[in-house]
Parts: C-alpha cells; sequence; structure tokens
C-alpha cells in the first residue's frame, strides 16, 4: 500500500482539483452511484473530543474507504489543527488496503470545495459581496474557494471573537480583495453570498436578517445539537444539502425538520442540480441555503485524486502490510 503524507497532499491537491473531485462525487451521489455508508460519532468523554468514521463507496470513481478522525477542541492551543483526520482506501476489487492519505488538508480544501460547489450552481450569477461568519481553521479554506466562484470584490465577516479575524483578513487581501470586520446586521445587509463556519450550538443568523437573492453555504453544523441559523430561513428558502439524510439528522436542517419549519423530502441533493444544470432555475429574490454536512466519500474523492498525484510525482511511501 501507499503511505501519502500531509506535506505530499499539500502539493498534490489543488483547489481547483478539490472543486472537480466534489463536484463529480455529488454528481455520482445524486444518481445512485456513490453512497456514504451510516456516520460514526461519539463523545469519547476525554479531552472534550468528538470521534468517528466517515465511509462510502464510489462505483464511478472505484474509491472505497474510511476517514476516521474527528473534533480535538483543545488543539489550537498545542499549536494543532482542532481537527484531526485519516483516510484508508481499499482496493474495492479485492479488500486490500490501497492508500493512507494524511486527511488534515484534504478536509479543509474538500469542505470549502462543497460550499464553492454549492456558490457555483445555486448563488446568483452576480454576487460581489461575500460574507464569512466564523473566523476558525477552516475559515480562510472557505474565503479562498468562495471567491473564486463569482466575480466577488469585497468580503465582510464576523467572528465572536474579533481578533481571529486576522486570517481571514489576510486570505481575502492575498486574493486581492478589501476585507472589512463588520457586525452580524451589517454582514447580512451587504454580503450576496453567506457562509457559516462555527462550532455554534444556537442560531447565529435571524430570518429577519437575510435579504432576498442571498445564498447561505451553512457549513459548521456536522453533529446532533449543532446549530448557525434560525430554522425560519429554512422555511422560506430553497434548501439544498450533500445528503439529505445527513442533513436532516446531523445537518443545519435538523432543527427545521424537528420543529416542523421544512419536511425532510423538501432538501434536495445538490448533486440532481450539478447532474441537471436546468432543473432548479434561481429567480434574483430567492433565497438558497446549502446545507453541508460533510460526507465521507468528499473526503475518499480527494483522497483518490492525492493517491493518484503523489504516485506520479514519486512523493508516495510504498509499504508492505
Ligand atoms: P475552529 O475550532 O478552528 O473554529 C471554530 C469557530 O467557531 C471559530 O470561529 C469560533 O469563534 C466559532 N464559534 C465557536 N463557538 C461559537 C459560538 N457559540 N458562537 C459563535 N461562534 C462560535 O473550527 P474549524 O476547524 O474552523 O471548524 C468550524 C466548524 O466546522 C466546526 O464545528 C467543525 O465541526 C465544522 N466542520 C464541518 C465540516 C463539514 O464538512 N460540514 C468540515 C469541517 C469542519
Amino acid at each position: 500500500m501507499q503511505i501519502v503524507s500531509e506535506k505530499a497532499v499539500k502539493a498534490a491537491v489543488s483547489r481547483a482539483d478539490a472543486f472537480t473531485a466534489v463536484e463529480s462525487v455529488f454528481a455520482a451521489m445524486a444518481t445512485g452511484q456513490a453512497w456514504n455508508f451510516p456516520v460514526v460519532r461519539e463523545a469519547i468523554g476525554h479531552a472534550d473530543a468528538l470521534y468517528g468514521f466517515k465511509s462510502g463507496f464510489d462505483r464511478d470513481h472505484m474509491a472505497l474507504g474510511v476517514k476516521s478522525g474527528g473534533y480535538w477542541p483543545g488543539n489550537a492551543a498545542r499549536g494543532l489543527t482542532n481537527h484531526q483526520s485519516t483516510v484508508l482506501l481499499f482496493d474495492p476489487d479485492t479488500g486490500q488496503p490501497r492508500a493512507l492519505v494524511g486527511g488534515n488538508y484534504l478536509t479543509a480544501v474538500r469542505t470549502a470545495a462543497a460550499s464553492a460547489v454549492s456558490i457555483q450552481h445555486l448563488a446568483r450569477p452576480d454576487a460581489k459581496t461575500l460574507g464569512i461568519v466564523g473566523a476558525g481553521h477552516q475559515a480562510p479554506f472557505q474565503l479562498r474557494a468562495a471567491v473564486e466562484q463569482r466575480p466577488i470584490e469585497r468580503v465582510v465577516a464576523w467572528n465572536r471573537s474579533p481578533e481571529r479575524l486576522e486570517s481571514l483578513r489576510e486570505a481575502a487581501q492575498a486574493m486581492g480583495l478589501p476585507f472589512e470586520a463588520v457586525d452580524r446586521d451589517t454582514l447580512c445587509e451587504q454580503a450576496d453570498v453567506i457562509i457559516t463556519i462555527t462550532s455554534c450550538f444556537e442560531p447565529l443568523l435571524t430570518r429577519e436578517q437575510i435579504r432576498p437573492g442571498t445564498h447561505i453555504a451553512c457549513m459548521g453544523t456536522d453533529t446532533a445539537g449543532k446549530q448557525e441559523i434560525d430554522p425560519a430561513i429554512l422555511a422560506s428558502a430553497e434548501v439544498f444539502t450533500d445528503d439529505p439524510t445527513q442533513a436532516a439528522t446531523i445537518g443545519e436542517c435538523q432543527h427545521a425538520v424537528a420543529q416542523g419549519h421544512i419536511h425532510r423530502d423538501a432538501i434536495r441533493p445538490v448533486g440532481g442540480v450539478i447532474g441537471e444544470p436546468g432543473s432548479f432555475r434561481r429567480s434574483a429574490e430567492a433565497i438558497t441555503v446549502f446545507d453541508g454536512t460533510g460526507v465521507g466519500l468528499q473526503d475518499l474523492a480527494v483522497a483518490r485524486v492525492a493517491l493518484e498525484r503523489a504516485v506520479e510525482a514519486g512523493t508516495a511511501v510504498r509499504i508492505d502490510l
């Protein structure tokens, strides 16, 4: 089997690679060619950590495997990424392990690629201002991928701890875009596209704050109990997701479904729009929401690309198990 280190993965997988891989696997999920297996996610009662497995099989790209890891909130204080992930790919023909791939950078680029795919397929074509709620590890990745999807001219952002916004300011400026730290009312007044990427357990944005025509990518809620937006927003929006089952149970839609604001059948897979571009035509006034719950197949999709590129580049290490 091959081992692909975090360093080799970073050199191998670009934002464009991640976008293509994630877009393609979302489309495969919508046709039933790829499916995710039930997620295991447990609070382990140590270090406040959430640990689990996300796995699946993509028949279109012959990717079978599992991402293992989770969220250790104390890691940042140790100079480590809070999310820790490793991907194990298997040969679908034999079940033999094919590769062990570092998953930390991959998690960030595949999560950013998911919201970027949603912006590409669902946001207004003339979106000019990007708003970001949250400024943790994932946020700069989100910013960089999102601004490539629309003619974005400026970035506004809010974070509970404003000092953490500096990483977003640097990311925006590196992309040649002006950046402003704002309050949440101003963010919603100005942003055409909003990405939420926090670990919050209560709504940060209300229905009253959201303007017609806004696209919101809710990327932080990936566990039961978490929440970033008012369920009433979902009730008045066209709602899309990576995986409707996950959206209704562990994603942003969980509260809206549980409280009867939306029916789970109203949550559409974005892959359907990717596969059939004419199947959704947004009006200028529509509010669109993408509930990005994070699926194992996204991880397998980018890990597969990392493996192929690293083998080509000679940066993968072969071992006999
Ligand atoms: P991080 O720990 O680096 O940052 C957490 C962010 O959440 C910070 O901006 C912090 O200020 C904010 N936050 C935490 N509690 C809050 C509260 N009560 N109110 C307002 N803001 C609050 O985490 P990260 O790596 O940037 O990840 C952010 C979130 O995204 C995590 O919850 C993670 O589980 C989730 N995530 C989702 C996916 C997916 O595919 N959907 C993938 C990766 C991460």
